[in-house]
């Protein structure tokens, strides 16, 4: 991509070096939503969700996205959720026409879960680490999509050691302040990032920088406090996994002193740094077609193993990515078990 802009700058559409920080910024803006560098990303396939997204405005959940599992296992009624069981190893009847012998999760506290179908929901990053055991393992058409999705990380690695740093992806923090400096009027505001050598024309020289909290969201109305989160993206994000939590407040810090000319870097309360790609249990982000992906992985990733049924957003080829492609990969399972247990369920037709 960036050798296309090159080419672009040096012959028919000669761009400023405010131009390149403006198109740079959408391109951190696409390394975001993907959750990976542009060049890691399929050509033909990159824009998965194409025809599918929703229309309308942009929203932020009150009280963060949590609310959203908390209303489900709470209401109708309250689902038996139980918290704190890390699985270790699942068994399953590939046979789609049986459910005997049942399904079952062995937990690592030494607790075995029976069931006659279960919903699998592992992130795809977990899968594609090998972090749970399989009996029988899976096959081959479900094994290889999940090698060939992308899920931040390229490589298989066994242990959070082994992880290479070049490939890690830190996304976000979080900073308290102890008042608001900022419009709260505007949802979300960002800063154009300047290259490495200073108005540069050359695009490399924005690749490193420019998803450096390049956009940050004013969460006031959803938490009730003077809360902004700072998103990072692309090689910045990566880049700062292995950066120290204080050097990366700063960073966002500086910007936002930027932004409002204040004059002094304001000194949050309280900051998070999120690092989902070392989280045993989610390594990495979502989703994205990689350049190894298929046309069919999504849809070979849904489907069913026996009384093993798969959900989650990396098995939901129209809304990959999101907590909605979640929820309706979810609706989805829920209804091949039900169909699965009770046979095909026939709509009833009103009689004119
Ligand atoms: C920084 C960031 C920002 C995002 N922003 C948005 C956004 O604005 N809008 C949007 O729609 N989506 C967003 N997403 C994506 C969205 O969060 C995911 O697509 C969605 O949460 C996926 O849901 P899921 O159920 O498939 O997986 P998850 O939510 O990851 O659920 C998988 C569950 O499996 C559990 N698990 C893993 N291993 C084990 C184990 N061994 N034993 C037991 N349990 C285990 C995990 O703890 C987790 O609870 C964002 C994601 C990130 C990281």
């Amino acid at each position: 991509m960036d050798g296309i802009i090159s080419k672009t700058n040096t012959s028919r559409v000669p761009l400023s070096a405010l131009e390149m920080r403006l198109l740079h910024w959408h391109y951190a803006n696409l390394e975001y939503a993907n959750a990976v560098n542009v060049d890691q990303l399929s050509l033909g396939g990159w824009d998965q969700d194409q025809g599918n997204e929703f229309e309308g405005r942009h929203s932020e959940i009150k009280g963060g996205y949590s609310q959203v599992p908390r209303a489900l296992f709470k209401y109708p009624q309250y689902m038996d959720v139980k918290l704190g069981k890390v699985v270790k190893e699942i068994h399953y009847n590939p046979d789609n026409g049986s459910n005997e012998p049942r399904a079952s999760v062995q937990c690592e506290d030494g607790e075995k879960i029976e069931a006659d179908y279960i919903v699998n929901t592992l992130p795809l990053g977990v899968l594609k680490e090998g972090l749970i055991n399989f009996n029988p393992p899976l096959p081959k058409w479900k094994a290889e999509p999940i090698q060939r999705l992308g899920f931040g990380v390229l490589n298989k690695v066994s242990s959070l050691l082994n992880i290479e740093t070049s490939k890690l992806n830190c996304k976000q923090v979080v900073l308290v302040f102890d008042r608001i400096f900022w419009d709260v009027r505007r949802d979300m505001f960002g800063i154009l990032n300047q290259s490495v050598k200073t108005d540069s024309l050359n695009p490399k020289d924005y690749a490193t920088d420019r998803g450096m909290f390049y956009l940050f969201w004013n969460c006031v109305k959803t938490s009730g406090a003077p809360v902004l989160v700072g998103v990072m993206a692309g090689d910045a994000a990566r880049a700062a996994e292995s950066m120290d939590d204080q050097v990366l407040v700063d960073m966002a810090t500086d910007r936002l002193a930027k932004i409002f000319q204040l004059k002094a870097r304001p000194v949050p309360t309280e900051a998070i740094v999120t690092r989902w790609r070392r989280d045993r249990f989610a390594r990495g982000s979502y989703s994205y077609m990689g350049p190894e992906s298929q046309p069919g992985d999504y849809e070979a990733m849904a489907a069913r193993t026996g009384n093993m049924v798969w959900a989650g957003e990396g098995t939901c080829g129209t809304h990959p990515a999101t907590v909605h492609g979640a929820f309706i990969s979810g609706l989805r399972a829920a209804s091949e078990v039900v169909q699965a247990m009770i046979g095909q369920i026939v709509p009833p037709v009103v009689q004119g």
